[in-house]
């Protein structure tokens, strides 16, 4: 079941995406994807990550982006905010 996107970027962090490879080449295990950004609307000041890799809709395309989530369950999804690695899940273990 595949849930709204809420920009979480649990995804690009986990994983690195075929588009990521073409652009940037291999990126070591524990760093982020450089087409992934963290952007703050400025009217309700509240962010979310976006890839900014994506050239034009074919791209948009092949990544689904747009087609929802399919990693539901994920924890960051409850706690949108800016994260510095794939380890940065402080309030799993916190709450
Ligand atoms: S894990 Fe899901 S909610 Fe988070 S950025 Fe990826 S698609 Fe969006
Ligand atoms: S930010 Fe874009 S290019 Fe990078 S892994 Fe995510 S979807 Fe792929």
């Amino acid at each position: 079941m595949t849930r709204p996107c809420v920009g979480c970027g649990y995804c690009c962090f986990s994983a690195q995406c075929g588009l990521s490879y073409e652009r940037f080449g291999c990126i070591a295990d524990g760093q982020r994807c450089p087409g992934l950004k963290w952007v703050t609307n400025r009217r309700t000041g509240k962010g979310r990550y976006v890839c900014t890799a994506i050239r034009n809709p074919f791209d948009a395309s092949e990544l689904a982006i747009g087609a929802g989530c399919c990693s539901g369950l994920n924890t960051w999804r409850l706690n949108v905010r800016e994260r510095k690695s794939v380890l940065d899940n402080a309030e799993v273990f916190y709450g």
